[in-house]
């Protein structure tokens, strides 16, 4: 089966946005088994528009494109695409009551031109739009090419990502399941692990998935800054089995540098570890400027767990508000074991939380000396029983540097839950 993407907009041409679309449809397509075999992005130009679509319509069983559903002159894609198939435009007045109600309820006057979004190319069908006004559009055409199993089927997505990612959830990906009922039966799990670089993950586990790997299942690694996944698809009858196979293998031989699958995030994981243990957090950041938490603070639920952060960026301020000692600072410097753990050891008493997790560190790009280079970082961990330091250099830009520590200070607390669970 044929896939292919196309994602229109001259503002991805000019580098203004990113393009988020390519990897949000790219990555859910492939979870469901549908393999994308091209993708194209153009401006919002008329002639490219029709060219590209004429083309795809030579060879895919599947073209979903995105952007230019809007009421601006710029959005042309339903036009273009009626107009290159020779199908009629109708007016639809139950998507024009929609996008009426969409602004009677935001009390909103609703601007004329919206009215082209009533559109609907004939035999269309309308893909319902719940955070915006420009419906989504899915049509079938007969394929040129004779040979094929299906009727090629055309998705049309607006352009704005919170528009866009609930439409393909609710609507597209139910048509997909009716549109092409797959034979082969499809499972895919991936595993996120941190703390092991890509060719250490590799070393520990495809040695003992050399006999599954061989012919049923396909192993697949995907390395980002902290972080290694590790992609397990299998098709067929057996695929479930034989995908829970690999994984208990790879679970055995990476244990506590799993922290979680699919789309799990480490903040993620350690909210749920903190609310299922019933026990509470503080933060003392200094180098990573509050973005720990902002990472907890992300995941919703974060409040029963998280009592405070306390950005102490001044050696004052670590004073001050952690009650770091001023000798220590004089003596150690505030980018040292000792101070990293008198700040996490004051946020946890002052807090009155059972973890305080502390970091302190050189981003650079000044501020290196010899003893301690730019990138130098302590990050400390205070329970109840004990505090634990750790050292690291991490020689990146400001930003990956933040997020690296920031990935490392929340593993610490996690492999800290893991093994006091384990020890009850
Ligand atoms: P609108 O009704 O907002 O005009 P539209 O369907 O016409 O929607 P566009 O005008 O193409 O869509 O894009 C609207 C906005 O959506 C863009 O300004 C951009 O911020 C975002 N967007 C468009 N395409 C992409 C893409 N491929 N990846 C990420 N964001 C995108
Ligand atoms: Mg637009």
């Amino acid at each position: 089966m044929e896939i292919e993407i196309i994602n229109i907009g001259s503002e991805l041409m000019l580098g203004r946005v990113l393009n988020t679309h390519q990897q949000f449809l790219c990555s859910q397509l492939a979870n469901l088994g549908f393999v994308v075999n091209r993708q194209l992005a153009i401006s919002d130009e008329g002639l490219i528009i029709k060219n590209a679509i004429r083309e795809s319509l030579g060879r895919a069983d599947l073209i979903i494109t995105t952007g230019g559903l809007g009421p601006t002159s710029d959005d042309i894609t339903r036009d273009l695409i009626a107009e290159l198939l020779g199908r009629k435009l109708q007016f639809d007045p139950e998507v024009l009551a929609r996008i009426e109600t969409f602004f009677a309820q935001r009390k909103r006057r609703m601007p004329d031109s919206t009215k082209v979004q009533a559109l609907v190319p004939e035999g269309a069908q309308v893909l319902q739009n719940a955070n915006g006004t420009a419906p989504g559009l899915a049509m079938e055409i007969n394929p040129t090419v004779t040979d094929r199993r299906y009727k090629t089927l055309l998705v049309m997505l607006p352009g704005p990502p919170r528009e866009l990612r609930p439409m393909f959830l609710d609507q597209v990906v139910p048509l997909l399941a009716n549109h092409f009922p797959q034979q082969a039966k499809f499972v895919c799990r991936t595993l996120k692990t941190t703390g092991l670089g890509e060719s250490f993950v590799e070393e520990k586990i495809a040695g003992r998935l050399k006999e599954l790997t061989a012919q049923k299942i396909e192993l697949g690694y995907c390395a980002r800054v902290g972080e290694v996944d590790v992609r397990l698809v299998a098709r067929g009858a057996e695929a479930e089995i034989h995908v829970a196979q690999a994984e208990q293998i790879i679970c055995e031989c990476l244990d506590q540098y799993i922290f979680g699958n699919n789309d799990d995030s480490l903040e993620e994981t350690v909210v749920r570890l903190l609310v299922k243990q019933k026990q509470t957090l503080a933060l003392a950041e200094s180098c990573t400027g509050g973005f720990i938490a902002n990472r907890i603070t992300n995941v919703p639920g974060a409040s029963e767990i998280f009592i405070n952060g306390i950005v102490t960026y001044s050696n004052e301020s670590k004073q001050r508000l952690l009650g770091v000692r001023e000798e220590t600072l004089a003596q150690h410097g505030a980018v040292s074991e000792a101070t990293v753990r008198e700040m996490a050891e004051g946020a946890r008493q002052k807090s009155k939380t059972d973890f305080a997790l502390a970091v302190t560190g050189i981003a650079g790009p000044g501020g290196g000396t010899e003893e301690k280079p730019v990138g130098t970082v302590f990050i400390a961990l205070a329970t109840s029983e004990k505090t634990t330091v750790q050292h690291h250099v991490f020689q990146y830009d400001r930003e990956t540097f933040k997020f690296v520590t920031s990935q490392t200070a929340l593993d610490l607390l996690r492999r800290e839950m893991v093994d006091s669970s384990k020890r009850q």
